[in-house]
């Protein structure tokens, strides 16, 4: 793991505002490593959220810019250039890439803030140490990758190859705009493959700085370009391509089926989804420490303002427990998690990504009170930060599997808590769900922890904690969650495809 240089860490509110003000930086496409406008010329406005006013403009791409780029991403492939590069070298080039994210991180660290409201303290301490993680571990396997000899007669030589896709788009999401990013782009730039990749509209800034770096870092033009836009136009433009091989897609469940369904109604790409979830975290009477339970429940469905795919926002506990865990739980959540200025790094809740997204929060808060929850905190609108996209966590108590707030992902600082009488009924209720992304479990029973790891419907499960993990794991669902994993060596195998190899002895 990298350390957050020492300057940065001392750096106060004002230091980040005046910084912020400072910061020289265009949000362009980056097409074989040159900065563009849009071919029409279009452009769109991004929001600050935080303070509610318009501090950029992206490029409004549409297919022809998507198609430059597939074009220029094609051209650079094929070239050998970046997918035929001794190893080694590949492999310093992003060993490069990741020192200079390093280097940039006050920049990428304003530029994501500043599009989607997030606290600069979680940029400084989990984006962008993470991206530099993501490219450094991609890195590391570029030459431990082999392929295979396999048992022929003796009159063959039959071997395996694992080679690149080719062109690849990756079209991700706002809540963590560069480390998403930055997980995709490692395993399919450490195979070989060239990439076009589509920011989410909300958070086009940090793509063009990344990608620029890049090519700093020695990587060749057009093996990493950048299309901005919006989702339904230069996002399908780039899911319908008939040039390019895959797409890997982190975004809601809605989106993650179109890209199923363009790859069908183009060129049959391969497609990866991971599409968000419906957490269930279950505390369990025997417990070993109640309050960091409690704890790992809030930063569990509060941390990055609830916008998290993995977001613990079902809590399920046992009933003999239950009263207390939600006294407890209203008594630390709201001093741990005051809404504030994100660029204040003390700030460790931001605003929300949009105006529309609060109001589709604030409307998950009313039906989940119209529907009988008991609302035990929060769930309004902070009167000092009215100019922004800000709402104050909220905690329900009293929801039943069938409501609305116990079946919906809303993305937002919601959490439910639902009172179980066992394991087995929380485990029916925690399956109980489209989603299957992420699952944890407290208690000091090993069997029962075992045989939850084992039945829950999750791709991701802690026991005695949550939210924990590294490179080495992979990361992905189960059910309408998606079908991806993205982080460890399985993400490597999906950037590349198997070319098998018959060749006869003897003439
Ligand atoms: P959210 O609801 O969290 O904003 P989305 O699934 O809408 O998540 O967005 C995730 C990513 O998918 C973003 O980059 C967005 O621009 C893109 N996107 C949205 N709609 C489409 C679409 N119709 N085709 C392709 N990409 C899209």
């Amino acid at each position: 793991m990298s350390h957050l240089d020492p300057s940065l860490a001392q750096l106060g509110a004002t230091d980040w505002q005046q910084r912020a003000e400072r910061l020289h930086y265009r949000v362009d496409n980056l097409i074989d490593g040159q900065r563009c406008p849009a071919v029409s010329g279009a452009t769109f406005e991004v929001l600050n959220p935080a303070t509610g006013r318009a501090h950029t403009q992206a490029p409004r791409s549409s297919a022809d810019d998507v198609d430059l780029a597939v074009k220029a991403a094609r051209r650079a492939f094929r070239s050998g250039s970046w997918s035929r590069l001794a190893p080694r070298e590949r492999m310093a080039v992003l060993y490069r890439f990741a020192d200079l994210i390093e280097a940039h991180t006050e920049q990428l660290a304003l530029l994501d803030t500043l599009d989607v409201g997030k606290p600069i303290s979680d940029m400084l301490n989990v984006d962008v140490p993470g991206a530099v993680l993501s490219f450094r571990f991609f890195a590391e396997t570029i030459d431990k990758l082999e392929g295979a000899v396999t048992s022929t007669t003796p009159e063959a030589l039959h071997y395996i190859l694992r080679q690149p896709l080719g062109v690849v788009g990756l079209i991700v999401p706002w809540n963590y705009p560069l480390l998403m990013a930055a997980w995709k782009l490692a395993p399919a730039l450490a195979m070989g493959n060239a990439v076009v990749l589509k920011p989410a509209e909300q958070s086009p800034s940090s793509a063009v700085l990344l990608a620029e770096l890049f090519v700093q870092a020695g990587g060749p033009p057009g093996i990493f370009n950048v299309v901005q836009g919006l989702g339904a136009e230069a996002g399908a433009a780039l899911a319908l391509h008939m040039d390019v091989d895959k797409i890997g897609f982190t975004g809601s469940v809605e989106i993650g089926k179109l890209m199923l369904v363009y790859a069908g109604q183009s060129n049959m790409k391969r497609v990866t989804t991971e599409c968000g979830g419906k957490s269930p975290q279950i505390i369990l009477e025997d417990v070993a420490d109640f309050d960091r339970a409690v704890t790992y429940a809030i930063n569990g469905i509060y941390a990055n303002q609830g916008e998290v795919c993995n977001a613990g926002s079902r809590i399920l506990v046992q009933e003999s427990i239950y009263e207390r865990f939600v006294e407890r739980f209203a008594e630390l959540a709201p001093s741990l998690y005051v809404p504030g200025n994100p660029l204040d790094p003390a700030t460790r809740m931001g605003s929300l990504v949009s105006f529309e997204q609060q109001q589709r929060v604030l409307g998950y808060v009313e039906q989940a009170r119209s529907e009988g929850g008991r609302l035990v905190f929060g769930g309004d609108v902070p009167a000092a930060l009215a100019q922004g996209a800000y709402v104050n966590p909220a905690l329900y108590a009293d929801i039943t599997p069938s409501m609305t707030l116990a079946r919906e992902e809303v993305f937002g600082p919601v959490a439910a808590a639902i009172k179980v009488r066992d394991l087995d009924q929380a485990l029916a209720i925690a399956n109980d769900s489209i989603y299957g992304l992420a699952a944890s479990v407290w208690t000091r029973d090993i069997d029962r922890a075992l045989t939850f790891a084992r039945d829950v419907e999750a791709g991701i499960v802690w026991v005695n904690c949550f939210d924990h993990g590294d490179m080495t794991q992979p990361w992905g669902g189960f059910k309408q969650s998606g079908n991806g994993r993205d982080r460890c060596l399985e993400a490597l195998t999906q950037y590349s495809q198997t070319k098998s190899v018959w060749v006869h002895l003897g003439g």
